[in-house]
């Protein structure tokens, strides 16, 4: 049998020539014809170029409807789709590129030149823009179409994906077919996709949850989607009128509501408002229900493991929590040092088992052996405990958890405190060394005016409502925390910058 996962998308082509699949803000669209057409002509301009099964096909350019068909032909060939962050700079790119030695190297037209020299180590350098120009469409343009798909096992490599980088430096995720079509399916039932769902697609297509989940939950229903270059919240309410579903960070979701427009009569047509990547505070989704009739559903993922749990499209979703396993995947809590499995209720470490959990990091056969228990499960270095009704909360990750005097501190369980006080926007609370506690906390907030709340207020707020372990020993004030693209915050920068307030 050939699992290859493009074979789940074909159908749809086949039955549904003229429906649009994409359309974008200039006006272009994209019926799936078009896209097979494309596609297949990508496809053959793969061969050409030499690309055999196995082979990586590293991309890195501007979001255009063509990166979708790129991606198809990729899947069609057997090659691996290996998309990289469009903000990496010419050494990270040079990193990647060594890491991963692709067969071809996509860039943007502008770089061209520069990136042939960058990538000398690379068979092919080809360039694609976003008007369907660059040096491979021009190849694309000449080629004929070919119908051939590769033969795959269920484990062949479909994709590597580099994590966020949120932790350290990003690792290459090795991804199979049957780990991507596992999980499309099992998100197609728990969020009752179809045919009829219009998706507005504003995320980036670098990542897991523009690429995988969004363009692969669309292609699997036949579904179809706007494609937004980026955030931008005058569009997303301009196409809400004429869309069902928004696949969102939290971002979207606080800068939605700074908008006045957002009201109940432009949400009228939407089914399902979806976000992730992040954690969504409570009072965002609070907030958003009370002022739309929506309830966001929050799930949670990561690069290695695709969707693992969401909260229910029936039923309550649970503000402050990722909901319940998706059909297939296993979570328990373990300790996060024996791996014992504990109680309900306690918090540990999240660890998962399912079709949807990666293959391996790529050329790290030490770091992925060392992720995994015997039993097969992956331990994801979050932590999160299962409520009793089932949910799982994410308390933050382990690389996060500060060691105060040989006690836990979970810092989300302090800043959800600190949020709530007057004068406050947001915080992060850190561990940075401390010569006779090991770990000490700090706190880094961002107030919501200059002078709106100072050190002395926080530390007594927090006095009476937390043991004393748990109390920052400091805070610091700041205008925004640090965020990498996905808009994750990165502690890792701020226990650098604070690392000598107890030295
Ligand atoms: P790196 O692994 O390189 O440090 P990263 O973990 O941020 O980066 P991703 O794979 O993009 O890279 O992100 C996955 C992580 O994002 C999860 O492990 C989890 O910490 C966080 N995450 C995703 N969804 C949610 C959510 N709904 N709530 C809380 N955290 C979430
Ligand atoms: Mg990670």
């Amino acid at each position: 049998m050939n699992h290859n996962l493009y074979l789940q998308f074909y159908p749809h082509f086949e039955r549904q020539p003229n429906k649009v699949l994409m359309d974008t803000l200039n006006g272009k669209r994209y019926r799936y014809s078009d896209v097979l057409a494309t596609s297949r002509k990508m496809a053959s301009t793969l061969l050409e170029l030499g690309v055999s099964p196995g082979d990586r096909v590293a991309v890195q350019v501007d979001k255009s409807p063509e990166i979708v068909m790129l991606y198809l032909a990729c899947l069609q060939v057997g090659a691996v789709y290996l998309p990289l962050n469009t903000a990496y700079t010419d050494s990270e790119i040079a990193y990647f590129l060594e890491d991963a030695e692709p067969h071809v190297y996509v860039c943007r037209p502008e770089v061209l030149q520069h990136a042939r020299a960058i990538a000398s180590g690379v068979a092919h350098v080809e360039s694609l823009g976003t008007n369907a120009d660059g040096s491979l469409m021009e190849k694309v343009d000449k080629a004929s179409e070919t119908e051939q798909v590769c033969e795959v096992s269920a484990d062949d490599l479909a994709a590597i994906l580099y994590t966020s980088g949120t932790t350290g430096r990003s690792k290459g995720a090795m991804l199979s077919h049957q780990n991507l079509a596992s999980n499309s399916q099992a998100l197609s039932e728990a969020w009752h996709y179809s045919e009829h769902d219009h998706l507005i697609h504003a995320l980036p297509i670098f990542h897991t949850h523009g690429l995988f989940v969004a363009c692969n939950i669309t292609l699997i229903n036949g579904a179809s989607m706007t494609f937004l270059p980026k955030l931008d919240v005058d569009e997303l309410l301009d196409l809400m009128p004429h869309a069902s579903v928004l696949m969102g960070v939290p971002t979207f979701y606080t800068r939605l509501l700074a908008s006045p427009r957002l009201n109940r009569d432009v949400v009228a047509n939407m089914r399902l408002f979806i976000s992730g990547s992040a954690p969504l505070l409570a009072e965002t989704h609070e907030a958003f229900e009370a002022r739309t009739g929506h309830a966001i559903l929050e799930r949670y993922g990561m690069t290695e493991t695709n969707m693992n749990t969401s909260n229910p499209y029936n039923g309550k979703r649970r503000p402050g929590t990722v909901g319940k396993p998706l059909p297939g995947v296993e979570v328990r809590i373990a300790d996060r040092e024996s791996g014992a499995a504990l109680a309900q209720g306690e918090t540990g470490m999240v660890e998962l088992r399912g079709p949807n959990i990666f293959q391996g990091y790529w050329r790290m056969p030490e770091k992925t052996n060392a992720e995994f228990r015997d039993d097969g499960f992956f331990i994801t270095g979050d932590l999160g405990l299962v409520d009793d009704q089932g949910y799982l909360n994410i308390v933050g990750r382990d690389k996060d958890l500060v060691i105060s005097g040989g006690y836990n501190v979970y810092p989300k369980e302090i800043e959800q405190l600190i949020d709530d006080l007057p004068g406050v926007m947001e915080s992060a609370v850190i561990g940075v060394p401390h010569s006779d506690l090991g770990e000490g906390v700090v706190a880094v907030v961002v107030p919501s005016a200059s002078d709106a709340v100072s050190e002395a207020q926080v530390l007594a707020a927090l006095k009476d409502q937390v043991a004393r372990y748990k109390q920052p020993k400091r805070v610091f004030f700041a205008d925004a925390l640090p965020r990498n693209v996905m808009g994750k915050v990165q502690k890792n920068q701020l226990r650098d910058t604070y690392v000598d307030t107890f030295k």
